[in-house]
C-alpha cells in the first residue's frame, strides 16, 4: 500500500522564489487527500501531474488566505469538469458561506454536492475514517483558530501462512478468526493450533501528521507521537524568535524541539518566511537538533516506508 506526501506549496504568506502558498497532497493506497489549498494550488496541481479530481476529500487548517484562497478555484474546476461525486470539505468554521457567497454571486449551481464539515478548534477528535485510514485533529497555537491533522493507516490483520493451512488441515470458514488473531481448535485431534504458528505479524501502519500554522506548541507532542513523518511550521530561522513568536509561527529549532520530543522518525520543515531565499540555512539549524530534518520542496514526493 502507498502512503507518500507531496509538497504543492511551501511558502507562507506571500509567494517568493519560486515557492507558492500551503497545499499538500497525501496519497493512500492510491486514495488522494489535499491538505490546504493555497491561491494557485489547482495550477500548481496540473503541473506537478496530480489527478485531483479524485480528491474527495480537502482538510483546511485555518482561514488565512495562504492556506485557502485557491479553494473556489478547485471547486470551480470540479464543477466544469462535470465532477458528479460529492467533495468533502473540513476546516474551522466560517468557510462555508465564504465559498457559497462566491459561487452566489457568479449565480453558479454547481453539479455535484460540497459538504462542508466545521471542526471544533478548541477539541483534538477524529474527523475522517475509511476502510485505510483515519485523520484526527490536533488543536495548534496561531493568531486564529487552527488545527492539524493526522493521518494513521488503520491496523491491518494477521497475515496467513498459506502452507500451515495446508498443513493442519484448517477449513476456509476459520480463515476470519484466524486473521482477526484467535487460536483454532483441530477437531480431529482436539490439539489447539496457536495463531502465532500458523499467521505473520501484519504491516506496521504508518503515519503523518501536518502541523501549520503554529507557534512552537509542546501540547501537541503526546498527539504526534511517533508519527512516521511530521510536516511542521518553521517560517523562520533562530535569530527571528521573537518575530515568531509575536506571528504565531515557528523557528527551525522549536520545530525541531518538537519532533524530538515527540520521537518523530523524520521532519519536513516548511511555511518559509519570503526573507530566506536560499533555505540551506533553516535546514542546519533544524538539523543540529534533528538530524533527520528535510526541508519541503515543491513538487517532491516523499514516500513514507515501513
Ligand atoms: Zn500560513
Ligand atoms: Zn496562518
Amino acid at each position: 500500500m502507498s502512503f507518500s506526501v507531496t509538497v504543492i506549496g511551501s511558502n507562507s504568506a506571500i509567494p517568493a522564489h519560486g515557492r507558492h502558498p500551503s497545499a499538500q497532497v497525501v496519497t493512500i493506497n492510491d486514495k488522494v487527500y489535499l491538505i490546504d489549498c493555497g491561491e494557485g494550488t489547482q495550477m500548481r496541481l496540473n503541473e506537478f501531474g496530480v489527478k485531483w479530481m479524485r480528491v474527495n476529500q480537502i482538510f483546511i487548517s485555518h482561514l488565512h488566505g495562504d492556506h485557502f484562497f485557491g479553494l473556489i478555484g478547485v471547486v470551480s474546476t470540479c464543477h466544469l469538469m462535470r465532477r458528479n461525486r460529492p467533495l468533502d470539505i473540513y476546516s474551522p468554521p466560517g468557510l462555508e458561506s465564504i465559498i457559497r457567497d462566491q459561487l452566489i454571486a457568479g449565480q453558479t449551481e454547481l453539479m455535484y454536492e460540497l459538504r462542508f464539515h466545521e471542526l471544533n478548534p478548541e477539541q483534538s477528535e477524529r474527523i475522517y475514517e475509511n476502510e485505510d485510514i483515519t485523520v484526527d485533529t490536533v488543536v495548534l497555537n496561531h493568531r486564529i483558530p487552527c488545527l492539524g491533522f493526522i493521518f494513521r493507516e488503520k491496523q491491518r490483520q494477521r497475515k496467513i501462512i498459506r502452507e500451515k493451512l495446508a498443513e493442519y488441515q484448517i477449513p476456509v470458514e476459520f480463515i476470519p478468526d484466524i486473521k482477526a488473531g484467535k487460536d483454532i481448535l483441530d477437531e480431529g485431534t482436539g490439539k489447539r493450533i496457536l495463531n502465532s504458528e500458523i499467521t505473520t505479524d501484519p504491516p506496521r501502519p504508518r503515519s503523518y501528521a501536518y502541523c501549520c500554522d503554529t507557534a512552537y506548541f509542546p501540547n501537541i507532542v503526546p498527539y504526534i507521537q511517533g508519527v512516521d513523518l511530521l510536516y511542521h511550521d518553521c517560517t523562520f530561522a533562530e535569530d527571528s524568535e521573537q518575530r515568531a513568536a509575536d506571528t504565531f509561527h515557528s523557528t527551525t529549532i522549536q520545530a525541531a524541539r518538537i519532533a524530538q520530543q515527540a520521537g518523530v522518525a523524520r521532519l519536513m520543515i516548511g511555511h518559509f518566511s519570503s526573507k530566506y531565499d536560499d533555505l540551506q540555512v533553516l535546514l542546519r539549524e533544524a538539523q543540529s537538533v534533528f538530524p533527520l530534518s528535510i526541508l519541503a520542496i515543491e513538487g517532491r514526493t516523499t514516500a513514507i516506508e515501513r
